[in-house]
């Protein structure tokens, strides 16, 4: 196809093999580039090796029509060092749902309507924008602290464009909503933004959940004087637990055998001895997923 609408598309190096008018948008059937070398080594020679199955996510929209990208992963091995590649399009991540386009689409229909008014506007559910959206949306609406009684807030770094981080501020209780996007991770945008709440605000806060940097800890204590820091594990391990089994699943299908789920989710001090041949040796046949499991330990 044209390669203005590859690069329009964000799709350079890919190839455009169908689209088609659903339902619902647009389906944009693509094909993965032959990678031109390893990412890892650099060699030129990488052998074709298989296919997982069929994708889709949201990518763009056209007007309110959501456009759909739809793809067969191709993975390839590096005859020198046999790493594998599965080249994604659009700057998906392999765990990711949404590509960052659709991301950055949703983020900003967000900023200025509910959830429930963009989910219908793009056409996907509720719960799908959710997934997404527990770490994004609008800000700039004061309304929120009208409701009597303690508030509750969650900071989350959000990763945009696959790249930037930014925060995100959300009220947990006593309802949930997406409150502000930040617009960089800097602890001075969030200093600006608690410091521009009336005291009257700031002192009703009684809970922060905090994602990952502990240095907003700090800015939220000087801030909101009776609120706790409390960090969310919870939500990190059940996060890393979830893309650790999509890529799992993805794996088992592939090689049409069964990879157990327990090794790769207990802590390691708690495995069986055969567990932990069972993991040693998913980190064998498995790489990617080994280094995602490496990567929950951390
Ligand atoms: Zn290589």
């Amino acid at each position: 196809m044209d390669q203005g609408i590859t690069t329009l598309l964000t799709l350079e190096g890919w190839q455009v093999i169908g689209v088609e008018e659903t339902a619902r948008g647009w389906a944009v059937t693509v094909d993965a580039p032959r990678p031109a070398r390893c990412p890892r080594c650099g060699a030129i020679r990488l052998h074709r090796h298989g296919t997982l199955p069929a994708r889709a996510v949201p990518h763009l929209w056209i007007g309110v029509h959501p456009l759909m990208l739809t793809w067969v992963p191709r993975r390839w091995r590096c005859a020198a060092c046999r790493q594998t590649v599965c080249p994604q399009p659009a700057g998906l991540r392999p765990w990711q749902r949404w590509t960052p386009a659709a991301q950055e689409a949703a983020l900003i229909l967000l900023r200025a309507a509910s959830f429930r008014s963009v989910a219908r506007r793009l056409g996907v559910t509720d719960s799908r924008l959710r997934r997404l959206g527990d770490r994004v949306v609008p800000t700039a609406d004061s309304t929120w602290w009208d409701h009597p009684g303690d508030l509750v807030l969650s900071l989350d770094e959000h990763s945009f464009r696959g790249q930037d981080l930014l925060i995100t501020v959300a009220l947990h209780a006593p309802d949930r909503r997406l409150l502000a996007i930040l617009p960089d991770d800097r602890l001075a945008s969030l200093e600006a933004w608690l410091a521009a709440l009336p005291e009257a605000v700031r002192t009703r806060i009684r809970a922060v959940t905090v994602d990952l940097k502990r240095a907003y800890a700090r800015v939220v204590r000087r801030w909101c004087p009776h609120g706790q820091v409390l960090a969310d594990p919870f939500h990190l391990i059940q996060d890393a637990h979830r893309r650790l089994d999509d890529i799992r699943r993805l794996e088992q299908a592939e090689a049409r055998t069964t990879i157990p789920r327990w090794p790769l989710v207990k802590g390691y001090e708690h495995l069986t001895s055969s567990q932990q041949a069972q993991l040693a040796e998913i980190q064998r046949r498995w790489p990617a997923l080994g280094q995602r499991s490496h990567l929950k330990e951390d």
